[in-house]
């Protein structure tokens, strides 16, 4: 992607371990690589279809003026996030604090953390058969879109399907969402759950009955297996009722794993699998 370069942004400020740092305050440089789409806004030559750089620069200033961190870790990633929620069109970023009066009674150039960042698209399903299902699936993109971590990008149909996994219970309503977010994919879950919770659900009978159930079907190309998440989702390939509201929204989005398009999984999965849409 196109970049926009800042270099050596000079900040005073006053972060740091030490209670002089923060009373003193130092110079800290900031390089920033911002990743955007820069080709519109040349061809036209126009800076609305652009970012403006001087007000990073002073965004950036301000912001770490204004807060005070110990940890350059931690201004790092403030500073980035503050950043990609304040301008729409930097799809990520590569930022770096330099603190080359750090408190080190040694000789050395400088110290800086770097770190990178950015909007991340994932695909998530979500499902509810108890009580009123469409509003649980409702209240679910709303808490979403009400995230400032989250942009809800596109939202299925709910699709009636009919239970898998074996335990009898009701029919459920399924769709598929794609987010951009800015949370890592266990911060995801984690968020995931909290809405899930604060949306009725109770953990009772595993694949039993739900008010909401949110996973994640895809992250960003991402391929991840710990004890608590596995990306892809382990089991979409062979869901329909996954794979149909997802086709509506993301048909040719690659299974990283799989290698092949959500149209290919659901058209052989409505072929050789379980029916459980209509
Ligand atoms: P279900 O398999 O019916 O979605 P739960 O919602 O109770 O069941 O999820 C059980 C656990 O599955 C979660 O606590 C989570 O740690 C784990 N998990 C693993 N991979 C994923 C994923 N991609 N999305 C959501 N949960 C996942
Ligand atoms: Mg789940």
């Amino acid at each position: 992607m196109d970049q926009i370069r800042i270099e050596e942004l000079q900040v005073f400020a006053h972060h740091g371990v030490y209670p002089e740092e923060n009373v003193k305050g130092q110079n800290f440089y900031v390089n920033v690589d911002l990743y955007t789409a820069t080709r519109e806004a040349g061809v036209m030559d126009d800076l609305e279809l652009s970012t403006n750089y001087g007000e990073v620069c002073r965004f950036i200033h301000s912001f770490l003026t204004e807060n005070t961190y110990k940890l350059i870790e931690t201004a790092a990633e403030r500073t980035a996030e503050a950043v990609l929620l304040e301008f729409p069109r930097i799809k990520g970023l590569t930022l770096e604090i330099r603190k080359p009066e750090a408190p080190i009674p040694l000789p050395f150039d400088s110290v800086s953390v770097k770190i990178t960042r950015g909007w991340k698209r994932a695909y998530l399903a979500c499902g509810s058969n108890m009580g009123d299902r469409e509003s649980y699936l409702n209240k679910a993109v709303q808490e979403l879109a009400e995230d400032n971590k989250c942009r809800v990008i596109k939202v299925s149909d709910w699709m009636d399907t009919t239970p898998y996994g074996g335990v009898e219970q009701d029919n459920f309503l399924n769709g598929a969402i794609a987010i951009d977010t800015l949370y890592t994919p266990e911060e995801l879950l984690e968020f995931l759950h909290e809405v899930e919770k604060k949306n009725d659900r109770e953990r009772i009978v595993h694949w039993g009955p739900r008010t909401l159930d949110l996973d994640i079907l895809l992250y960003e190309g991402c391929v991840l297996h710990t004890e608590k998440l596995t990306i892809p989702h382990i089991d979409m390939h062979n869901r329909d009722f996954v794979l149909k509201p997802l086709r509506q929204i993301a048909p040719y989005e690659i299974h990283p794993v799989l290698g092949k398009s959500v149209v290919q999984l659901y058209d052989e999965v409505k072929r050789n699998g379980e029916k459980h849409t209509v």
